[in-house]
C-alpha cells in the first residue's frame, strides 16, 4: 500500500517512509491511495481478539511494509497491561482500553489508563515503539523537538524514555502549567529528556519551534522531527480503538453504533472517520468542541473559517483550545472526492488566514453520507455533565470527555448505542473538578506524590540561539 499527498503534487510513499517525517513536500497531509477495506468475516474473526491482537490486525493493513513478525512484536510490547495500568480503582484494566456502560446503550470508552492519563498515550507508546524500530533498521537517530501546553508533550516523553536514537526536546511556557503536569514531565530523569522552561507564554515556545524548524541546515545536522498531531502512525494506531469499542458495545456485527468525539485537531474523529470508511459500523460520528467552535460551525454551516490566536479561548477543557484543526484536511479530501485541486483551492484560503464555504456546492449534499454530526458544549455544560454523571452513575470523568458526552447525548439517534470516548481522566484536570463536585478527583494508584518528586528541566529565555546552542550542547556530533 502507498500514501499520497492531500495536495497531490508529491510522490507516493510506503509507511515506513511516512513514519518518520511530518508534511508532505507539497504542504499537503499524507492518507492511503485507497483506505483498506475489513470483510464481514475479518469483523467475525476480530470481535473477540485482545487489544494488542487487535492492533496487530489493523495495523498490518496499514503497515504492509512492516514484517509480520515484527509488527506483531511491536504490538505485543506496546498493549500490556503494565503500560495501560493507571485506571480508576473499579476499571477492569486486563482489558486495554475496557468500555465502561453507565446505563444500557451509553457507554464510555476508557482510552486514558496510559501513563499520562489520556488518550494520547493510545497511540504514542505505539510510535515510540515503532519510532525506535525504524531507526534502527536504518542506523538513524532522531531529535524530537515539540512544545506543549501540557498533553501532548507528557505523551510524547513518556512513549519516547529510554528508547535508542532518540531524543526528545520539549518546551513548555515556564510556571504555566499546572502542578500535575508539570509533575509528570519534569520528573522524568531519562538522560534522553529534556525539559526546557521557557520564559513567556506558549506561543514564545511554539514560535521557538517553528524558528528551529525554518533553520533547513540546523535541522539537517541535527536530525530534528517531531510528533505532532498530523503524523500519520498516531492516526493509524487510534483506528484501532475504534474497532475495540465497537466490539465492546455490541454483541454482532449487524449493529450499528455511534461514537462521541471530544474533538480539538480533527485526529481522534478523523481515526473514527477511517474506521468508517473500511467498514466499520458506525452510523454517527459525533463532533464536540467546546467554546472554541471551529469545527461545530463547519458542521452546521458549511464554512471553515480558522480564527486567530486572540480569538481562540482558554477554557477549561484546555486540550481542545484550537483556532485551526490541523488534520481536518484530510476529511475535506475525502469530502471533495479526492479532488487535489479542489483542496489545493480550499486551502490557499485557509493558508492565508481565510474560509472557504461549501454550503452552495455539491460537496454539501455528500456531507450527510459521512456520519457526521456536530455540536458545543461551553464551561458551564461541563460543570453540569460533570455533576450529573457523578451524582446519577458515581463516575467521575473529566473536562474533555464531558463534552463529549454532553453533545454525544444531545445528537445521537435513539435507536443507537452511544460510545463516548474518554479523553482523559480527572485527575488530570482538578481545579475544575473541584469546582463542579467540591471534592478531589481520585488519582490513579502510585501518582498520589507525584508533586514531590525531584524534578529537571532546563529554564531558557525565548531565544531562538539559546535553544539551539542547547540541542548543540546535548547532540553528540
Ligand atoms: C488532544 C486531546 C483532545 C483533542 O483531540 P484531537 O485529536 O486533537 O481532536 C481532546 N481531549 C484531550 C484530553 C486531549 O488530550
Amino acid at each position: 500500500m502507498k500514501y499520497l499527498s492531500t495536495r497531490g503534487l508529491a510522490p507516493t510513499k510506503t509507511f515506513t517512509e511516512i513514519l518518520l517525517g511530518g508534511l508532505a513536500l507539497d504542504g499537503g497531509l499524507y492518507l492511503p491511495e485507497e483506505y483498506p477495506q475489513v470483510t464481514r468475516e475479518e469483523l467475525d474473526a476480530w470481535r473477540n481478539l485482545s487489544y494488542a491482537d487487535l492492533a496487530f490486525a489493523v495495523m498490518s493493513k496499514f503497515a504492509p511494509d512492516i514484517p509480520a513478525a515484527d509488527l506483531k512484536a511491536i504490538t505485543d510490547k506496546t498493549y500490556t497491561q503494565a503500560v495501560y495500568s493507571n485506571a480508576r480503582a473499579d476499571s477492569d484494566t486486563r482489558q486495554i482500553a475496557p468500555l465502561r456502560t453507565l446505563e444500557p446503550g451509553l457507554h464510555i470508552l476508557e482510552l486514558s489508563n496510559g501513563p499520562t492519563l489520556a488518550f494520547k498515550d493510545m497511540a504514542m507508546q505505539l510510535l515510540g515503539n515503532l519510532f525506535e524500530y525504524a531507526l534502527e533498521r536504518q542506523h538513524g537517530e532522531l531529535n524530537i523537538l515539540g512544545a506543549t501546553s501540557g498533553d501532548t508533550g507528557s505523551a510524547a516523553e513518556y512513549a519516547m524514555r529510554g528508547k535508542h536514537g532518540i531524543r526528545v526536546f520539549m518546551l513548555s511556557p515556564h510556571g504555566k502549567m499546572s502542578a500535575f503536569q508539570t509533575a509528570q514531565m519534569y520528573s522524568l530523569q531519562d538522560p534522553n529528556i529534556f525539559n526546557i522552561a521557557v520564559r513567556g507564554v506558549f506561543d514564545d515556545a511554539q514560535d521557538l519551534v517553528k524558528a528551529v524548524s525554518n533553520d533547513h541546515v540546523f535541522k539537517a545536522e541535527y536530525h530534528i522531527g517531531t510528533v505532532n498531531s498530523i503524523n500519520w502512525g498516531r492516526i493509524s494506531a487510534q483506528v484501532v480503538y475504534y474497532f475495540k469499542g465497537y466490539f465492546a458495545a455490541t454483541a454482532s456485527n449487524e449493529e450499528q453504533v455511534a461514537f462521541s468525539v471530544p474533538s480539538g485537531n480533527f485526529g481522534n474523529i478523523c481515526a473514527g472517520h477511517i474506521a468508517r470508511q473500511m467498514g466499520l459500523p458506525i452510523a454517527q460520528l459525533i463532533l464536540a468542541t467546546n467554546e472554541n467552535d471551529v469545527l461545530d460551525e463547519f458542521f452546521k454551516t458549511g464554512i471553515y473559517r480558522p480564527r486567530g490566536t486572540a480569538q481562540t479561548f482558554h477554557t477549561s477543557s484546555p486540550s481542545m483550545d484550537i483556532s485551526k484543526a490541523s488534520n481536518f484536511e484530510r476529511f475535506v479530501f475525502d469530502l471533495v472526492g479526492r479532488d487535489a485541486a479542489k483542496l489545493r483551492e480550499f486551502w490557499s484560503q485557509v493558508d492565508t488566514g481565510g474560509a472557504f464555504n461549501i454550503k452552495d456546492t455539491p460537496y454539501w449534499d455528500e456531507l450527510p453520507s459521512f456520519g457526521f454530526v456536530s455540536g458545543k458544549s461551553t464551561h458551564q455544560d461541563r460543570l453540569e455533565t460533570i455533576r450529573a454523571t457523578w451524582e446519577n452513575y458515581g463516575v467521575m470523568i473529566d473536562t474533555h470527555t464531558a463534552d463529549g458526552l454532553k453533545v454525544g447525548i444531545e445528537q445521537c439517534r435513539a435507536d443507537l448505542p452511544l460510545i463516548c470516548l474518554e479523553t482523559a481522566l480527572p485527575a488530570k484536570f482538578e481545579a475544575t473538578i473541584i469546582e463542579a463536585l467540591g471534592r478531589e478527583p481520585e488519582r490513579p494508584a502510585g501518582m498520589e506524590g507525584i508533586e514531590n518528586l525531584p524534578q529537571r528541566c532546563e529554564v531558557m529565555d525565548a531565544e531562538v540561539e539559546a535553544l539551539k546552542a542547547f540541542i548543540a550542547g546535548n547532540v553528540p556530533g
